[in-house]
């Protein structure tokens, strides 16, 4: 699927699909009243029929138009004028490219960026067109030996109403294609079943990447390095499984300058049972998917090299299995971590924050000027927001901002919880100098 951007003259657009908004009480946008003038009141009379209410994402295709060159008209709901929010927006997007993808349109042109989106702006509308319409089509069909899903789509282009925009709009599409590509690799990972995405193949992959862009180098540690370097905690999470624990390091240099890097720190426990403390076979579906965080950073550090972002960048993804068996860690086994300090182990489940503090005390090596850590670390985070929001703790105010509002920028909100020094209470340990969980109150912090 290409995009590309332009000023269309909309009434000229031949052999395509135009893709086009229509809001509720069946108001026009400009594009909208163009094409119902150029099809002698074609659109009006669609919308007599009533089948289509301009409800957010409902889609009316309209084939035969009279006097037209285009091949078709795609209407398609884009709620109340003036009150589209960026969540409807992309929904909107995902759910027409999800459609479009699955019928023999090859070629469309779409009017999306003339809608108008609470607080957003050009920019942001055709960054976010290209992500939304990556997320419509994508399909993770690697094991199904019948392919449902091939996408029909090859050419879109996105109109752009004035053509002095048109520069600033394609940096914008530069922008959405790099993260679209890098969510696409983060879901192609998560979707992996266990047996194959396992800690070697993630090391595999990252070394890929250092293969495919001369900014990214990657080195791996093995459990034999880890123990010289005395990582503890991890070796612990790993020793009940017979794959090989690798610590992923990975560095993004954009600058010619030293620059202290933005750490990113991701969970990557290719699929957690719970180890001794055994999870239900319910709540151990959707295990694949504990190494997320990892995923994320090996899909942010292939945007960042696409977009040849002017920053350095330090991936460090601690990757284990952890899992039950006669070599695994059992509750009230006290670790020893990467810091020195001491771990007792009262749940094998709360294996994310053992793994993740190996990662934080390895990753003061390259003093980064910011770290940012990303896991899918407690149920009870889930319990606390649903799947609306993700969990955000820091100790840094500013930063925690900047991380807010680029959760509202792009559309995956956080929510800040506390992280005061009163909490400490609750994991200490009387035979450690912690404990690795604190009960359930408070259970994400
Ligand atoms: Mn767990
Ligand atoms: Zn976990």
């Amino acid at each position: 699927m290409k995009f590309s951007v332009k000023a269309t003259q909309i009434e000229k657009q031949s052999k395509t699909c135009l893709i086009v908004g229509i809001h509720e009480a069946g108001q026009f946008t400009e594009s909208a009243k163009i094409i119902d003038k150029a099809t002698q009141g074609h659109l009006r009379n669609a919308l007599k029929q009533g089948t289509f209410q301009g409800k957010i994402g409902q889609l009316l295709p309209l084939f035969h138009l009279p006097g037209s060159l285009f091949d078709c008209v795609c209407l398609v709901g884009a709620g109340p004028m003036d009150k589209l929010t960026p969540a409807q927006f992309r929904q909107m997007v995902t759910l027409t490219f999800k459609t479009l993808s699955a019928t023999s349109i090859q070629k469309a042109s779409c009017y999306f960026t003339e809608l108008k989106v609470e607080g957003k702006s050009l920019a942001w509308k055709v960054k976010h067109c290209v992500e939304a319409a990556s997320e419509g089509v994508y399909c993770f069909d690697l094991f199904k030996t019948q392919k449902n899903s091939q996408n029909s789509l090859r050419d879109i282009i996105l109109h752009v109403a004035d053509p002095k925009q048109v520069k600033m709009a394609e940096t914008a599409l530069k922008q959405g294609l790099a993260i679209a590509q890098g969510v696409i690799l983060t879901k192609n990972m998560a979707n992996l079943p266990s047996n194959v995405c396992t800690p070697t193949f993630l090391a595999a992959q990252a070394k890929a990447l250092a293969k495919d862009y001369t900014a990214i180098s990657t080195n791996i540690l093995g459990e034999k390095e880890m123990q010289k370097l005395g990582m503890g905690a991890i070796l612990g999470v790993s020793q009940g499984s017979a794959e090989e624990a690798k610590l992923i390091c990975m560095t993004y240099k954009g600058t010619k300058t030293p620059k202290a890097p933005i750490a990113l720190i991701g969970k990557g426990v290719t699929f957690d049972s719970g180890g001794n403390s055994l999870k239900s076979p319910d709540s151990m579906v959707g295990m694949k998917y504990d190494m997320c965080g990892a995923a994320t950073v090996l899909g942010v550090l292939k945007a960042a090299a696409l977009l040849k972002l002017p920053l350095n960048l330090v991936g460090v993804m601690p990757t284990v299995e952890n899992m039950p068996g006669g070599t695994a860690y059992k509750p009230e086994d006290i670790v020893t971590s990467l810091s020195g300090q001491t771990i007792e182990v009262i749940s094998t489940d709360a294996e994310g924050r053992l793994i993740l503090a190996d990662a934080l005390t390895y990753c003061k090596r390259f003093k980064p000027s910011v770290v940012i850590d990303i896991a899918t670390l407690t149920g009870a985070i889930v319990i606390a927001l649903g799947n609306q929001a993700i969990g955000l703790f820091s100790n840094n105010d500013a930063l925690a901002e900047d991380l807010l509002q680029a959760g509202t920028e792009s559309n995956d909100r956080a929510w800040q919880l506390p992280l005061w020094d009163e909490y400490q209470e609750l994991i200490k340990s009387p035979f450690a100098d912690l404990s690795n969980v604190g009960g359930r109150s408070a259970g994400t912090i």
